[in-house]
């Protein structure tokens, strides 16, 4: 079967809030096409709870400046100070653009969008917790999915959903398109066009306990890779410490926001030792080592690792009166109104009722903060500053980079929607003066000869097998917390697991209709890609800083490491490091106090 072409000029991959926004701003000045895997509102964005953040000062004072600044502290200085500016500054009016678009916030008496307090999120003059998070109950991804989606329909953006993308169309340093399988026949389709936007999400699937759903594979940050485009700071991935116990379906930080608090087996609020000022609402990384910590000193629930997340209106108001908080008290209704998805979670995963008892909680492999490097405009660049023409990143893929070494709750929502913009504003200029170039002879033999292999391949060794490993090694050496020697292991069994996935693995269904079977099997390639960079990178990162701690480094080392990693893949299948240099600017970097 040949490839059927379609021309566009700008081609976005992918359909959650950042390819929505990215799609939406290019079609303003573009042909737009967006390619999908999934139906665009089953993106991951639409399971994202508890908020987005913008310094509205809706209830209390609050600046754009504050909220740069808890970001650059939560990113352990890691984060480019300029694009964090554009960040902050820019949220606030993306916020408003939402709710001009027909968001339905939350609202306060006085009539305007609701927030609440996140993690890291502060006052910088009291140090206390600043309400900053824009939600939509606990349900404002779903929410701003569904606003973006209507809008992109409304402005005739070109929808080809269920259609996998598997390859990158890159001739020297121009993009010419992508190639992708329509998933309900098999069929092979090239996109042709003049940019190309990856807004592809996250790789969480790569550890075992995971908040992230099954699409998150990582499939544009390895298709990237292979085509030469370096990813950027891979080893941090943020652990959020409040999934349910065993399935890793998240439970909001919103939770704690709201007044919930972390419990011990022997009923202790531990988070007051390890961050005496801020508590429960420090910053994930440091709940999710809090966690671990308890667990491995044998105060886990009934000696298991887990903790207790305790919102019983009893427990929240005594804290409250405890952390002298005189004028706020919740009870049963209030909780019900604010999070209604977590207490239906609740009682559907585990027969807990939020308001009644406490749930059972560990940490769950959530957000990568590294990915395909780009400047603000959404540019892919190849090391330090050289873009490469016509490819554009936005969303959880990319590496801007506003999260450095960890993110704080609330930021990715509001990354996706203002580099989103920024990047579909910028692709609408570029297709205007750009040329189509023509493309290559044959630009999808490579790919459907891979899938003719992986079809054709007789092991005896299934996708699932190979995957359960790389979790396994995943989680055991590359997780909360690292060690050389742990690390060293995963490079050696993750390169084993590739060995056997090219040589052994085999498919049972050989058909072409929906073949799910094969799509698992080629999505398990991207997510050994991505577990390869992140162990590789993470190995060579000799400090502790973020979501990156090690016990054998426990400091950070600001004099040899405040650097970004660029991990290559080369020719020859190895991966090569180098760095790039970190922007400073109001900020100079201080040592963490919790
Ligand atoms: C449970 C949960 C709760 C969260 N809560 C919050 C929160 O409250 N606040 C916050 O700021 N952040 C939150 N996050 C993080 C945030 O939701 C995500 O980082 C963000 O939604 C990612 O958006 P995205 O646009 O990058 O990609 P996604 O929404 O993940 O979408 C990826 C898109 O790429 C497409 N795709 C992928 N691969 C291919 C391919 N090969 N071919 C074609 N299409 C492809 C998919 O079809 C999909 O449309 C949460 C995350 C999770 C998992």
């Amino acid at each position: 079967m040949k490839p059927i072409i379609h021309t566009h000029d700008a081609i976005v991959v992918g359909a959650g809030g950042s390819g929505l926004m990215a799609a939406l701003y290019a079609s303003r000045g573009a042909d737009v096409a967006v390619v999908s895997k999934l139906y665009p509102t089953r993106s991951h964005t639409g399971a994202a709870q508890g908020g987005v953040s913008a310094a509205l000062g809706n209830n209390e004072e609050d600046r754009w400046e504050w909220h740069a600044y808890d970001t650059v502290k939560g990113s352990d200085y890691l984060a480019d100070q300029d694009a964090v500016d554009v960040l902050c500054k820019e949220a606030i009016d993306a916020v408003v653009e939402l709710e001009h678009m027909g968001l339905p916030f939350d609202r306060f008496p006085n009539g305007k969008i609701s927030q609440r307090r996140f993690g890291g999120h502060t006052n910088n003059d009291t140090g206390k917790p600043v309400m900053r998070a824009c939600h939509a109950a606990d349900r404002t991804g779903h929410m701003i999915l569904q606003t973006l989606y209507q809008q992109c329909i409304k402005n005739e953006v070109n929808f080809y959903d269920e259609y996998q993308v598997v390859d990158l169309i890159r001739v020297d340093d121009t993009i010419r398109g992508i190639v992708a399988i329509e998933i309900s026949n098999g069929q092979f389709h090239i996109f042709h066009g003049k940019a190309v936007i990856f807004a592809t999400g996250g790789w969480g699937r790569c550890w075992e306990v995971t908040s992230n759903a099954h699409s998150l594979t990582g499939d544009g940050a390895a298709l990237c890779l292979r085509r030469g485009i370096p990813l950027e700071d891979m080893e941090f991935f943020q652990f959020h410490p409040t999934g349910i116990f065993k399935l890793g379906i998240l439970i909001t930080e919103g939770v704690r926001g709201e007044g919930g608090v972390l419990i011990n087996s022997e009923g202790e609020r531990f988070m007051e030792k390890y961050a005496p000022s801020i508590k429960d609402l420090a910053s994930r990384d440091v709940v999710s080592r809090a966690i671990f910590l308890e667990t491995k000193a044998g105060r886990g629930i009934n000696g298991q690792n887990y903790v207790h997340l305790d919102v019983t209106p009893d427990t929240v108001n005594h804290y409250f009166k405890q952390d002298g908080y005189t004028d706020r008290h919740i009870d049963k209704e209030y909780i019900e109104a604010k999070l209604p998805d977590i207490a239906d979670f609740t009682k559907t995963y585990l027969g807990v009722d939020p308001t009644v008892d406490p749930m059972p909680i560990q940490p769950t492999a959530h957000y990568g903060m590294g990915g395909i490097p780009t400047n603000v405009d959404g540019e892919v660049l190849l090391n330090n500053d050289t873009v490469i023409k016509g490819l554009y990143a936005a969303g959880e893929c990319a590496c801007v980079s506003v999260h450095g070494a960890n993110r704080l709750g609330t930021n990715s929502l509001v990354d996706l929607v203002v580099f989103g913009r920024r990047s579909g504003m910028k692709v609408a200029d570029y297709c205007k003066d750009a040329e189509l170039l023509p493309l290559p002879e044959g630009s999808a033999d490579e790919i459907m000869a891979e899938f003719e292999r992986i079809r054709n391949n007789t092991g005896s060794v299934k996708h699932h097998d190979i995957r359960k490993e790389m979790q396994a090694t995943m989680t055991e050496n590359v997780g909360v917390f690292r060690i050389q020697e742990n690390m060293d292991a995963a490079v050696v069994e993750l390169a084993a697991l590739k060995k056997k996935y090219v040589e052994e693995m085999s498919i049972d269904d050989k058909g072409a209709l929906f073949n799910t079977d094969i799509l698992e099997a080629w999505e398990l390639g991207c997510l050994l890609d991505c577990a390869e960079v992140t162990a590789v990178s993470a190995a060579n990162r000799k400090e502790s800083r973020g979501g990156h701690a090690r016990d054998d480094f426990p400091e950070r080392d600001d004099e040899n490491w405040l650097k970004h990693t660029m991990c290559y893949l080369q020719e020859d299948g190895s991966l090569t490091i180098d760095y790039k240099p970190v922007v400073i600017g109001r900020y100079e970097p201080k040592p963490r106090v919790y």
